[in-house]
């Protein structure tokens, strides 16, 4: 669904191969597409914030609110281009069926 090469680039790791590769299917089937994609970050991203907070709770005694915030904005930022994609990946996923005949046709 990705070139390759781009996750780790900040300003590259949004773009999407318009089609895939191997049975043609595009990848935005219509204009705004993904924008159910936002749903599932946001539970990919409520999953991030209460494994931090679990993690902070177990290893740290005493911690303040601000703490937790700034882990939590620091886990936001880094595991971005991970949840984007996969969040996008998800959406795609739900919505178009995987077929099987078109992957054996190419071999
Ligand atoms: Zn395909």
């Amino acid at each position: 669904m990705f070139p390759k090469g781009t996750l780790l680039n900040p300003l590259k790791f949004h773009q999407m191969n318009t089609h895939c590769a191997g049975c043609g299917q595009s990848f935005e089937p219509e204009p705004g597409f993904y924008f159910g994609a936002m749903f599932v970050s946001y539970g990919l991203n409520t999953a991030f914030f209460i494994a931090v907070w679990m993690l902070l709770a177990l290893l740290v005694e005493d911690y303040s609110l601000s703490t937790v915030l700034i882990l939590m904005g620091l886990t936001v930022i880094v595991f971005l281009p991970l949840t984007f994609r996969l969040s996008r990946s998800i959406w795609i996923a739900i919505f178009v069926p995987f077929q099987k005949a078109a992957t054996q046709n190419l071999t």
